[in-house]
């Protein structure tokens, strides 16, 4: 087969394993692992299956859906306070950075990067032959705003990433620091809030006065529906118009449409156990940081990210493995020697915490 050059030496997204693949690997039944590596959340959102499955038997499967994917972005709209106009509906927010990428990346052209960061932006942005440029971030994770201006002005250079609260490290994007970058450079910038519900604030009120700004969201994470699929971008008219031409005309089914719309009616629980994770996170991370040789960073999410200081991170993620306790792993610059831990409930946290003292303990 010929296939493209570049996907030759492509480095693909490192998929996490299945529970089946990892229990198989570990030898402990798939229901006592606990998966800390995921940004999930830790319950399943029983009230929308139970409202979705009374609605099942009217749902028109047999006809593709509206592909507009109105009622929905209807029913955003007054969620976000935002006109149905400048909400586009994904699936899932990855589908939102590839339409991004599609947009506004040709090949030998430039995407900068806010590092360490989403591994997805890399992945979309070279699969079509664009290439990254990474902006490394200053020591306390904040972006290194002048570097991003100052390479966002430069011609080749067709899109920033921002991500709010950043993946992995858990730190915001502080809105006048969007705001800079929205007003400096001509150049298209994504802010990815995939976690937004967990810190409380959002750019999205401010799509409509920006032509450049794209908000990604998702109902991954805070909605509790990550294999539902659905994603959004919040963005200008004229922006939402553009990422519409290379928009795939039916990629959501009917049946996530549905559910995303009955999540958006229990919005009100749905926020308030995302304020109860954001509690748990506090008491998790003064926890761990009470821990000896462990840095916590504060975050805005529902992961923590923290760096061993004295132990190796590898064998600290392999004894807690062979536990069932499945935490990310982290490569790159300014990861060294860290793991990513997504806030479950207390019990599992507690687990965690429990299974960490032992592994450390005595080595300070
Ligand atoms: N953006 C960020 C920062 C993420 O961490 C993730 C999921 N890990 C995504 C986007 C993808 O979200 P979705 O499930 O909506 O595709």
């Amino acid at each position: 087969m010929k296939v493209r050059e570049l996907i030759k030496a492509f480095k693909p997204y490192e998929w996490e394993p299945s529970r089946k693949e990892i229990s198989e690997r570990i030898g402990i039944p798939e229901e006592e692992i606990l998966r800390f590596d995921l940004n999930t959340v830790p319950f399943r959102p029983e009230e929308i299956l139970k409202a979705l499955s009374e609605k099942l038997p009217s749902l028109p499967v047999n006809e593709y859906p509206d592909p507009s994917y109105r009622e929905l972005r209807e029913a955003l709209s007054e969620y976000l306070k935002v006109n149905p106009e400048n909400i586009m509906v994904t699936v899932g927010a990855d589908e939102a950075l590839d339409i991004m990428a599609k947009t506004f990346i040709d090949p030998g052209t430039v995407a900068l990067v806010s590092a360490p960061t989403y591994s997805m932006y890399r992945i979309t942005v070279e699969a079509l032959g664009g290439r990254i440029v990474e902006v490394l971030r200053n020591p306390d994770f904040s972006d290194d705003l002048e570097a991003l201006i100052e390479q966002s002005r430069k011609p080749e250079t067709r899109m920033v990433f921002l991500c709010s609260p950043n993946n992995p490290t858990g730190n915001l994007t502080p809105q006048e620091d969007a705001v800079r970058l929205l007003e400096s450079v001509g150049c298209a910038v994504m802010v990815d809030e995939a976690y937004a519900e967990f810190s409380g604030t959002s750019l999205v009120n401010l799509a409509e006065k920006y032509e450049n700004l794209m908000v990604v969201r998702t109902f991954s994470k805070a909605f509790a529906l990550a294999g539902v699929r659905i994603g959004y971008v919040v963005a200008s008219r004229k922006t939402i118009e553009l990422l519409s031409k290379v928009r795939p005309p039916n990629s959501v089914s009917v049946t996530s449409l549905a559910l995303a719309k009955i999540a958006l009616e229990k919005a009100d629980f749905l926020l308030a156990k995302a304020r109860e994770i954001t509690a748990e996170r506090e008491r998790l991370s003064k926890a761990l940081s009470r821990i000896e040789g462990l840095t916590v960073y504060p975050s805005h999410a529902n992961f923590l990210l923290v760096k061993f200081e004295k132990a190796d991170a590898l064998k600290v993620y392999m004894e807690l493995l062979s536990r069932g306790l499945v935490v990310r792993r982290l490569s790159g610059p300014m990861l060294e020697n860290c793991l990513r831990i997504t806030v479950l409930d207390k019990a599992s946290n507690d687990k965690l915490l429990g299974a960490l003292k032992e592994i450390l303990g005595g080595k300070g």
